[in-house]
């Protein structure tokens, strides 16, 4: 009888994982948080003193801004408010108006909007889209 040469194949592949704090024993176990091996209580101390202990990003889905435009009044305006406020005709129509806009951008970079809005109340098109603003928000708020 010949030997049988599928016994060389009869070696079980046995996969360690060796601690990946000390390298050198065979890991039991996982850190909860990053899911790094490690071998022993010892190891896992070394792990936590150090900073590599991190839970992995979630992948977090940003989503696009739903907001057309910034605007700020005396009042937090909510965002769902300020795109109703994108919707109406009137603020559209005014917020074409270059003019307007770069006032606009200057009141969104004002340290002091509230005084902002009160020094451009004389301006027409501000005084305007400021009472077309407030009129669809004021709508809105039926509480
Ligand atoms: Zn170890
Ligand atoms: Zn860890």
């Amino acid at each position: 009888m010949a030997p049988d040469d599928k016994s060389d194949l009869d070696v079980k592949v046995v996969r360690i994982f060796k601690c990946g704090i000390c390298n050198e024993n065979e890991s039991k176990y996982k850190c909860p948080v990053c899911l790094v091996r490690y071998c022993s209580v010892a190891c896992y101390k070394t792990h936590k003193a150090g900073d590599s202990c991190k839970k992995p990003e979630p992948v977090v889905e940003v989503k696009p801004a739903a907001v057309v435009y910034e605007y700020e009044t005396e009042d937090t305006v909510n965002p769902e408010k300020l795109q109703t406020l994108g919707y109406d005709f009137d603020v559209r129509r005014d917020l074409e108006n270059p003019h307007l806009r770069q006032l606009l951008t200057e009141l969104n970079s004002s340290t002091n909007p509230d005084q902002f809005i009160k020094e451009n109340m004389n301006e027409p098109i501000f005084s305007d889209f400021v009472l077309h603003c407030l009129s669809v928000i004021n709508e809105e708020k039926d509480e």
